[in-house]
């Protein structure tokens, strides 16, 4: 692994744990610790994004709600108490070392609809030209459970990519990831490198989620499907320490994920990063190939459609071993989808009443998922 120095643009996640005590609240002193990381990688020439969770973790410790399970409406008020407090702190302590800061709330919408996606790379390409430090979080207080990301894991991976930063670095409670959870087995042994997100890596994450958050190994490694399909390098590390993007370049423990040597870009990027596709289309054997062969997916191929989408929605592609291939924009709603199934192009018209588009997702729209690809030299 090289020094963070090198990186361009670096997104940092801190998770909730590292920021909030229950008991005493803010952890001031470790975060003025991580502000002198983050002003070192600016001072050098690295554009540094802030991805912090703790808003909702900070709040309940504000309000004394102690450690009681918290209906939606209360944790969305727990965030808006807390997120006004974290982003001050925020602030204060980057001011402190001569850089500014700029609060940036999201909602799954804002990285999942194009229109929207672009619209804030804008700002946050603006607020990075004009050196200031986008500390970014989801908008908890109204993201509803059906249209939030829930974890600070993937959404850190979206923005990284959306900002093509070329590592993003996943502050958290465990120091990399394990061949085995290591609280749930002792004989499981480190990785210090992944070259590739397998469903052999994905197996090893188990299920668990720390306290304070959302996520847990499974959501970190969505991320890093994510940052690394896109280009961008991940590390996974332990934050309760002082200093903790320093320690990576001392040597600590952490694991570091590859970035793919063919990654996907641009608009492509932006669907092949989709969190939650509207639908499911299964397909037949001779459609894999023809995908992995850079071809458009026809009707003919689908062997049945799940999910109730419109035309334009994500919608992942399943091979016939069950396992997902790509992902890509349909070109017919669910209903129409499900008449034209294994139909051959020349008998759509009759079915439909009107001309079709020849293909259910265009090559142009699809980006065929990095553990499905061809196996290239790298
Ligand atoms: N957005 C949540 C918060 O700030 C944290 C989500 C997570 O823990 O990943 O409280």
């Amino acid at each position: 692994m090289t020094s963070l120095k090198q990186y361009r643009r670096i997104t940092v996640k801190i998770g909730s744990a590292l920021l909030v005590d229950r008991t005493s609240g803010l952890k001031r002193d470790w975060l003025a610790s991580l502000v002198e990381d983050v002003a070192a990688l600016a001072a050098g020439g690295s554009d540094v994004l802030v991805v912090s969770s703790g808003a909702i973790a900070l709040g309940r410790t504000i309000l004394g709600l102690g450690k009681r399970a918290l209906k939606l409406e209360e944790s969305q008020a727990a965030a808006a108490v807390g997120q006004i407090a974290l982003a001050g702190a925020w602030s204060e302590e980057l001011g402190r070392k001569g850089l500014t800061s700029g609060q940036v709330l999201v909602t799954l919408g804002d990285t999942e609809e194009r229109r929207r996606y672009l619209n804030a790379r804008a700002t946050i390409s603006t607020l990075l030209k004009m050196k200031a430090v986008p500390v970014i979080n989801e908008n908890d207080t109204v993201a509803t459970t059906e249209i939030r990301y829930g974890d600070n894991d993937r959404l850190a991976a979206r923005v990284a990519t959306m900002m093509g930063a070329d590592l993003l670095v996943l502050l958290s409670d465990i120091d990399g990831l394990y061949t085995a959870p290591p609280a749930l087995d002792s004989q499981a042994k480190f990785l210090p490198v992944v070259d590739r997100i397998t469903p052999e890596i994905e197996a090893m994450a188990g299920g668990a989620a720390s306290e304070l958050s959302r996520g847990g190994m499974r959501t970190k490694l969505d991320a890093g499907k994510i940052a690394t399909a896109a280009g961008t390098a991940m590390i996974i590390t332990l934050g309760n320490r002082p200093n903790p993007l320093s320690a990576i370049d001392r040597g600590e423990r952490a694991t570091f994920f590859r970035p793919s040597a063919n990654p996907v870009k641009g608009y492509k990027s932006w669907i092949a990063g989709q969190l939650e596709p509207a639908g499911r289309l299964s397909v037949d054997a001779g459609a894999v190939d023809a995908l992995l062969s850079g071809k458009s997916l026809l009707p003919a191929g689908v062997t049945l459609v799940s999910g109730s989408f419109s035309r334009g929605d994500t919608v992942a592609i399943i091979g016939p071993e069950g396992r997902e291939i790509a992902r890509g924009l349909v070109a017919y709603d669910s209903t129409d989808a499900v008449r034209i199934a294994g139909l051959k192009t020349a008998e759509i018209e009759s079915v439909l009443g009107y001309e079709a588009r020849s293909a259910m997702v265009h090559r142009d729209d699809l980006v065929v998922s990095r553990q499905a690809a061809p196996v290239r030299v790298e």
